[in-house]
């Protein structure tokens, strides 16, 4: 288990596009790994690769208590759209009103680099939609709606 240090909004890296992943190798894997340690050390519900400082397309979501993995993820179609407060790990002690899509379908590789499809919906849509933000540079605090 290795812990990996969280940037923080100020950090240039959290604003990268990051790169997509070529191939699965050990090294991917290891980062995968200290992510999601990194992420349950934290009490997070998603972590992207951008936010332990490595630019390539990976992010990690809680479904339920179930750590899903998803490189080079892609979202296909979105439906429906609901305003809710989100935190992010990279944004402390703040909580920001986003509007998400309610049904999303998103494609991306597994951690054994099998193509998968799958739709989502609700509170697991937002999340999947807040960390492939992450993947181009984008924060909640760049979402937030006024009232
Ligand atoms: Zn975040």
């Amino acid at each position: 288990m290795a812990l990996r240090e969280i940037r923080i909004l100020g950090d240039e890296i959290l604003r990268k596009k990051c790169r997509k992943v070529e191939k699965i190798d050990e090294k991917i894997l290891e980062l995968i790994q200290d992510m999601k340690d990194t992420m349950f050390a934290n009490d997070g519900v998603g972590i992207a690769a951008p936010q332990v400082g490595v630019l390539k397309r990976i992010v990690v979501v809680l479904n339920g208590k179930k750590p899903v993995v998803l490189i080079n993820p892609v979202i296909v179609s979105k439906e429906g759209r609901a305003v809710d407060s989100e935190g992010c790990l990279s944004v402390r002690k703040r909580v920001v009103n986003v509007a998400r899509p309610t049904k999303i379908t998103v494609t991306a590789l597994n951690e054994k680099g099998e193509e998968i499809t799958f739709e989502a919906q609700n509170f697991y849509a937002r999340e999947i939609c807040h960390e492939v933000d992450h993947l181009d540079g984008i924060l909640i605090v760049d979402r937030e709606e006024c009232e």
